[in-house]
């Protein structure tokens, strides 16, 4: 039996319905932007494994940083105790964090950081005497599938048979150039009543809605109007963070800073699941109290397991190098002519760039080619090129460690896509 038919047996995969799809491609081996499968097929990872191995797959500096951890330390509780990888994380992250981040509170996946945010938000207010109850979020923003980050992201369709159970979220559009002012009076007059506790918000470009990007200016307008009612912004940076939008953070592109910000799928440079949620001082006080009860009771077994730290800490030091900074605005020099050259294409629309971050839309209309996602995902594995188009849009985000000849693959890829008038 191959390793596919065995997966059948017991395992129940992610975001799958398997009637539709009950097979899945197994995965022998990974080496920088490559993946092999058990027949020995290569497939370059267009999109880093969901945003997470940005540094390339069993990239041997981080392995070796963990190898070494591993003998030392393996895990301990976090409530009552530290140790030096947790503590050196949070030094080199309070340093490469946009200004004002000053904790850290760690958990286990982009959800979680979700999760902790928006507990902490609203007993920040709570603490201090204000009853504040709601949450405010963009349309179609995407933060997680636990329950409070469910109910703040705005993409409905997994979401209906739990919306009887959300938390009280208020909705505003992302503001796109023309619907500004109307995006300003509705948040406007969401904050008037009081209730708001926080304003959370992917910055820059929503990753789950299909790499929709927008402006920096409205985002921080927002921002100070929030900042003006008492209300704290949280940027959900958990796709964002670590140079994929060309700064260290999405954040670092705003004038106006956040409160609160959520990290995981590259923290760890996609070796093990870990993630935290920063925040100011300022947040941080709110909870400080001879009331036990003030406190902030939350936290996860794993919570700053030691090998996924010494993971993280290695995963920075790269992202810092020269080398990697100059990976980085290789790729976006890539993309800027690879936009060039498709642009021209009937069938390419809204072509988008930021920092390694690629994206446009493919100008068909999705029911009259039936399972066009399904044919476009074949076709890519078919050239090699792992890439999994979001409906019409295809977008690439490939480890900052892609070589030319392997951004190639997946560039050609989408062109055969292109020259055959989209019909697969
Ligand atoms: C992926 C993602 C999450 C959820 O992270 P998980 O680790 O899958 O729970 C939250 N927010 C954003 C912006 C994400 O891209």
């Amino acid at each position: 039996m191959t390793l596919s038919e065995r997966d059948k047996k017991h395992l129940w995969h992610p975001l799958t319905q398997h009637k539709i799809n009950p097979d899945h491609l197994a995965i022998a081996s990974a080496k920088g932007a490559v993946f092999t499968d058990e027949k020995g097929k290569d497939y370059v990872d267009g999109i880093a494994s969901w945003y997470t191995s940005m540094y390339g797959h069993c990239n041997p500096y981080i392995t070796a940083r963990m190898k070494d951890q591993l003998e030392r330390l393996d895990h301990v509780i976090f409530s009552g105790l530290t140790h030096e990888p947790a503590v050196k994380l949070s030094e080199l992250l309070v340093e490469i964090l946009p200004e004002g981040q000053e904790k850290l509170f760690f958990s286990d996946n982009g959800s979680t950081s979700v999760e902790v945010a928006i507990k902490m938000s609203l007993q920040y207010h709570f603490n201090r005497g204000e009853h504040r109850n709601t949450i405010v979020a963009f349309d179609n923003g995407f933060h997680g599938d636990t329950f409070g980050a469910m109910s703040v992201s705005g993409l409905s369709v997994y979401n209906g048979p739990f919306e009887d159970f959300f938390l009280r979220v208020e909705r505003i559009p992302v503001p796109d150039g023309r619907n500004n002012e109307a995006v300003i009076d509705r948040f406007k007059a969401f904050l008037s009543s009081g209730k708001v506790a926080s304003f959370i918000f992917e910055p820059l470009v929503q990753g789950a809605a299909g790499m929709k990007m927008y402006d920096a200016a409205p985002l921080e307008q927002l921002m100070e109007i929030a900042s003006a009612h008492g209300v704290l912004n949280i940027a959900d940076e958990v796709m964002t963070g670590f140079g994929k939008t060309g700064t260290l953070f999405a954040s670092d592109q705003l004038r106006i800073k956040p409160d609160m910000i959520c990290l995981s799928k590259a923290l760890t440079a996609g070796m093990l699941p870990m993630a935290a949620t920063s925040c100011t001082k300022e947040v941080y006080n709110a909870f400080l109290s001879d009331d036990l009860g003030k406190g902030f009771f939350h936290g996860h077994t794993y919570t700053a397991n030691p090998l996924a730290c010494a993971a993280a800490i290695a995963g920075i030091e790269l992202l810092r190098s020269e080398d990697m900074q100059e990976n980085i605005s290789r790729i976006r020099s890539l993309h800027r002519d690879f936009e060039a050259r498709i642009s021209p294409s009937p069938l390419v629309k809204n072509t988008r760039r930021l920092g390694v971050i690629f994206a446009f839309e493919l100008d068909i209309e999705m029911e009259r080619y039936g399972n066009l996602r399904q044919k476009l995902y074949d076709h890519f594995m078919a050239h090699g090129a792992f890439l999994r188009p979001l409906g019409n849009t295809i977008y690439i985000l490939a480890p900052y460690v892609t070589t030319n000849e392997q951004m190639e693959v997946l560039y050609s890829a989408i062109e055969a896509v292109l020259d055959k008038g989209g019909a697969l």
